[in-house]
């Protein structure tokens, strides 16, 4: 992409030739000029992890009072953005909000409230070592300030679309939920790893809680995926939000998530923070990124 021009006039002024002057910003055959070698990373030593709203949070203490004694250790070596997720809860007003018919972007906004209230609760919860609540739109420039500072960062996980959220391929859920608003800030913040904290170490090939137990071992699991091969895959049902593994291919930044079972594992997060693999990693193809 060539670069800004900047000329004077004869009168002094100064007038801007740009690139992108007269283009529609919509033509392919332009777009491609504007990748960037490479991207610049905000906050590229921020780890971001989503903790899950039904996974997790909506288990009550027994699940969470372990899940933070790793927090509270982790921060202490790794800068950590915790994001949250809705759970039951959201489940419940998005249920009621079918019923009258609403449209996505206000279920959207009905479903962010819940994953507030879980970031508030963690936030309390982690208040005297350094937890503190953050809004997911204002003074995300700063979280390597605040992470530096001692501070534990904690916002909800639901990306502020509200009334722009896109239509849903299938029904009428919000298909950008809070899974998605942790990729989605982790990408932009060019963070340094994506960990997302549910209650099944894998991605299955069906999910296990709706196969009868006797036959749950027998489910095929997988360890590393490419995010084309999911989508290849076409699966009924996945343990992360499905547009991630669309977005994934076109990543600029973040190549790779891991999903890991915090629920009975809370140790997996500091393996999964230093670089271990102890759930499914789903990555994004290298020719995708050489293409
Ligand atoms: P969270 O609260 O973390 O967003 P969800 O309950 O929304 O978690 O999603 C995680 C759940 O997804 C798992 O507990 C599991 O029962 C279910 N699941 C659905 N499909 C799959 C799959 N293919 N592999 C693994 N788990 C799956
Ligand atoms: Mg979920």
């Amino acid at each position: 992409m060539a670069k800004l021009v900047k000329e004077k006039s004869e009168k002094g002024r100064l007038h801007i030739d740009t690139p992108m002057m007269g283009e529609s910003l919509v033509s392919k055959e332009f777009l491609r000029q504007t990748e960037s070698r490479e991207y610049f990373r905000m906050h590229p030593d921020i780890n971001v992890l989503k903790i899950g709203g039904q996974s997790i949070m909506d288990r009550g203490g027994e699940a969470i009072r372990p899940i933070l004694e790793v927090l509270r250790q982790a921060k202490e070596e790794y800068k950590i953005l915790l994001m949250t997720g809705g759970g039951t809860r959201a489940r419940h007003v998005y249920n009621i909000g079918v019923d009258l018919g609403m449209p996505t972007g206000v279920l959207s906004k009905l479903g962010d409230k819940v994953a507030w209230q879980n970031a508030e609760m963690l936030s309390v919860l982690l208040s005297k070592h350094g937890g503190v609540k953050i809004d997911n739109g204002d003074n995300l420039e700063q979280l390597t300030m605040f992470c530096r500072l001692g501070y534990l960062p904690i916002t909800y996980g639901i990306p502020p679309y509200g009334l722009f959220e896109h239509p849903a391929e299938y029904g009428s859920i919000p298909p950008h939920r809070t899974d998605c608003g942790a990729f989605l800030l982790a990408e932009n913040i060019g963070a340094r790893r994506l960990i997302y904290l549910k209650d099944e170490q894998w991605l299955y090939e069906s999910d296990p809680k709706k196969t009868p137990e006797e036959e749950r071992n027998n489910i095929k699991h997988y360890d590393r995926i490419s995010a084309r091969e999911l989508q290849a895959l076409d699966l009924d049902d996945l343990i992360i939000e499905r547009p991630i593994v669309h977005m994934l291919q076109r990543a600029k930044c973040i190549s790779e998530l891991q999903i890991i079972d915090a629920l009975n594992h809370p140790e997996h997060i500091l393996s999964a923070l230093q670089g271990d693999h102890v759930g499914t990693i789903i990555y994004k193809d290298q020719e995708e990124a050489e293409e």
